[in-house]
């Protein structure tokens, strides 16, 4: 499969060009960047830093589409829905890491959809993806006899909280419960509290060091408590879900698939 990259300078851009050329089956077929950029010409594998490919990153998205089978993206929300658009143009694979799109972007994304195979998932790691499927199965089976609580824990950088992660596993969680999780979300505990609210679904933030990403699902009841973690080491996990997504996604029928749809667990 010929894979092209759009934003391929950006942190997630050169990940996934490194895990393409380590990857059987499919070749580094192209990469663009935003008009003006500093990279442009440079070599899209040295940039990642394999050896050269003679492959030059350019700024003209459609021209790639056309070339290619498949393009990952991990740019910004405004620039998914050109390339949302390139890709139905010219029926090509998309695969959509970017997050943050508001409900019209998202919109556009969904029309382009029902042209061509288009995977999105805010979170593309293997593992995660298990762990959200695995919390909804473990709430819905518990009961509400299972305090919930989600504990993550992030690098000194980052600027938001709780993670979106957190809130997905929180939404996962809920949905296993047949609850709304804004309904039930204790996001800040300070003070005299009171004792837990029963059905609240609790978030602990924590932020230091470099920590890439570390999420708990605590499910706690008298005598017992299990818990469901993922630890993040590094972020090759989202470049190599991203490849995969695109690999599985070759004579996929138009629509909208996510990672779950990916591990086959729908
Ligand atoms: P980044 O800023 O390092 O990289 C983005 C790159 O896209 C930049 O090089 C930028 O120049 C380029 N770009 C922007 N507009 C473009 C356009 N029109 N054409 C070509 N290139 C363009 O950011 P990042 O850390 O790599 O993250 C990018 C996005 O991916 C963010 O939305 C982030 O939240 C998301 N992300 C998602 C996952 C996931 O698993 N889904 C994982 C990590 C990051």
């Amino acid at each position: 499969m010929d894979i092209g990259i759009v934003g391929c300078a950006g942190r997630m851009g050169r990940m996934v060009a490194a895990q393409i050329l380590a990857t059987d089956g499919c070749t580094l077929a192209g990469g663009t960047e935003q008009p003006g950029s500093e990279f442009l010409g440079a070599d899209i594998a040295e940039l990642a830093g394999a050896s050269a490919s003679g492959v030059a990153i350019g700024d003209d998205a459609g021209i790639m589409f056309a070339a290619v089978d498949a393009v990952i993206d991990f740019t910004a929300p405004a620039a998914t829905v050109v390339h949302a658009a390139l890709a139905a143009e010219h029926g090509t694979v998309l695969v959509a890491g970017t997050t943050g799109l508001d409900a019209d972007q998202q919109r556009a994304i969904e029309e382009a959809a029902a042209k061509v195979a288009i995977i999105q998932a805010a979170n593309m790691s293997v593992g995660i993806t298990l762990a959200l499927g695995l919390t909804k199965q473990m709430a819905s089976i518990l009961g509400p006899d299972y305090d919930i609580e989600i504990v993550e824990m992030h690098h000194r950088h980052k600027v938001d909280a709780p993670s979106g992660t957190a809130l997905a596993l929180g939404r996962a969680a809920a949905e296993g419960r047949g609850v709304d999780l804004d309904a039930v979300s204790e996001r800040v505990r300070d003070g005299h509290t009171g004792a837990r609210t029963a059905g609240d679904i609790g978030f602990a933030t924590l932020r230091g060091g470099d920590v890439v990403g570390e999420h708990s699902v605590i499910f706690a009841a008298d005598g017992e408590r299990i818990e469901i973690t993922h630890k993040a080491t590094s972020r090759t996990i989202f470049s190599r879900g991203a490849v995969r997504a695109a690999l599985w996604a070759e004579g996929k029928a138009p629509g909208i698939y996510t990672m779950r749809d990916v591990l086959g667990l729908d």
